[in-house]
């Protein structure tokens, strides 16, 4: 990936963009588990505490095991595409269980149920992480919106919508790595006038694995991101 440097102020420099406590470490958003090997170089990285380096890693393990098990329709080993993903509910056999003991079979067809708790805590961490990094803004509240399913549940409108790159009002937060890579372009309006609008694209981390976009606009954060071209993830605060 490409590494850009903000030169925003320093407000986030040793602070926990999770919980906002003193920063200990750094953590990689997204967390590998969620990605293939090999790894994309320069991940992005974002100061933390140790508690939240810790804290989160065993509902990242499951949300990582969740949605592959989902992808797989399956919760037996051999099912599984991914060889991290095996590894790790060969190691923790009751992970496995957990994700197992909250199905149903219903017509020949497995139900999967989410744990919610767990689902929300690692969205919510992504979505902290894109928003320090691409943004250079902290939010440690609950945002006002948290939408997670599968992309082939939203309606055909919002589909395009939601994967569509967004085309900026007002300039965000200067500096910040999303400011520099916003990309000026000239459209065609309806009267047939040449209208330059400011485009703020989506991150590929890994293609077909993981990308999201970070706007910061019109006195909103938006979040979203796309897991494996399947699960989608839609976070936003008001300003
Ligand atoms: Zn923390």
């Amino acid at each position: 990936m490409l590494q850009i440097r903000p030169f925003s102020d320093n407000r986030l420099r040793g602070r926990c963009v999770y919980c906002g406590g003193s920063a200990e470490t750094r953590d990689h958003v997204p967390s590998k588990c969620l990605l293939d090997k090999p790894y994309p170089e320069n991940l992005p990285v974002v100061e933390c505490c140790d508690i939240c380096n810790q804290g989160f890693s065993s509902d990242e393990q499951y949300f990582a095991c969740f949605i592959e098990c989902v992808k797989s329709g399956s919760t037996n080993i051999v099912d599984i595409e991914r060889d991290l993903i095996r590894d790790m509910l060969e190691k923790s056999p009751s992970l496995r269980k957990r994700i197992e003991n909250n199905t149903e079979k219903k017509d020949g067809n497995i139900i999967f149920y989410p744990e919610d708790e767990r689902i929300k805590n690692v969205l919510l961490k992504l979505v902290k992480g894109h928003t320090a990094y691409e943004l250079s803004l902290s939010r440690f509240d609950d945002p006002q919106f948290l939408w997670f399913g599968l992309l082939s549940s939203l309606p055909d409108g919002n589909k395009i919508d939601f994967n569509s790159v967004h085309f900026q009002q007002n300039v965000g937060e200067i500096g910040s790595r999303s400011m520099q890579q916003l990309l000026v372009t000239t459209l065609i309006n309806h009267n047939g006038e040449n209208i330059n609008v400011i485009i703020n694209d989506w991150v590929d981390v890994q293609e077909n694995k993981y990308r999201y976009i970070a706007i910061d606009d019109m006195g909103k954060i938006i979040v979203r991101i796309v897991f494996d071209e399947l699960w989608g993830c839609e976070v936003v605060w008001e300003k």
